[in-house]
């Protein structure tokens, strides 16, 4: 199978709302335009350098998507190229991102992480934290960021009772926060790897997250 191909199939077993973003992470750029040219805008990344490396060599009407662990500190290799940031996971991480982009009269699009797997190794906001972080407004401590969804990245198991458990915690927490807070462009709802697409897209994804189904098994982990 080509990477066309897998596109292609992924295309048609994918209905809207569920948009694919092509994670490119260890790809080469020559892999990356092979996804390009047969159509894909929507290319994901993990790592900063990496990230900022693929932007500068890679065709500027890509739409960069960051789903990485992001450190304060290297917010401003990221932030200006990045359409969505996918994994916010700390109010410190959202408050260096404001203070960067006052500074800079930008402004961001960002989704916060939702802890949903039973790894402690996960980053991501516990169900409850959010509840709060809402209910309590901090919304408007970030004027130049909008809060576009949620994003969550279920227990690497085959175990699909699980997984659906998982994501179903997510999707509820975003039904809350959208009828909570109606007046918030709050639409996004980014689950699904290439092992859990499917359920992901049956249960609302709108932006599924998809590397090895796309590009192929990966030669390091991350
Ligand atoms: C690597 C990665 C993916 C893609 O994983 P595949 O199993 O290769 O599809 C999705 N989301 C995040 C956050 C990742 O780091």
């Amino acid at each position: 199978m080509s990477i066309a191909n897998n596109l292609q199939s992924l295309e048609r077993q994918l209905p809207p709302p569920a948009q694919i973003v092509a994670v490119s992470k260890t790809r080469t750029c020559a892999e990356i335009m092979q996804a390009y040219h047969s159509g894909q805008r929507r290319f994901g990344e993990s790592r900063p350098q990496e990230f900022l490396q693929k932007v500068q060599q890679l065709p500027c009407d890509i739409e960069w998507h960051f789903i990485g662990h992001l450190q304060s500190n290297k917010i401003k290799m990221v932030l200006p190229h990045a359409h969505l940031i996918h994994s916010i996971d700390s109010e410190n991480l959202l408050a260096a991102i404001e203070k960067f982009c006052a500074a800079g009269n930008l402004s961001a699009q960002v989704l916060l992480q939702v802890h949903i797997a039973q790894e402690e190794t996960k980053f991501g906001f516990a169900p409850d934290e959010l509840m709060q972080f809402f209910a309590q407004n901090k919304v408007q401590q970030y004027p130049h960021i909008t809060l576009k969804g949620l994003m969550g990245i279920a227990s690497n198991t085959t175990d699909m009772a699980l997984v659906k458990q998982e994501f179903l915690t997510i999707s509820t927490l975003l039904k809350q926060i959208q009828t909570a807070h109606p007046e918030l462009p709050f639409t996004e709802l980014s689950i699904g790897m290439s092992g859990d697409y499917a359920l992901a897209a049956a249960m609302g994804s709108t932006l599924v997250r998809i590397g090895t189904a796309i590009f192929g098994e990966r030669d390091y982990l991350t």
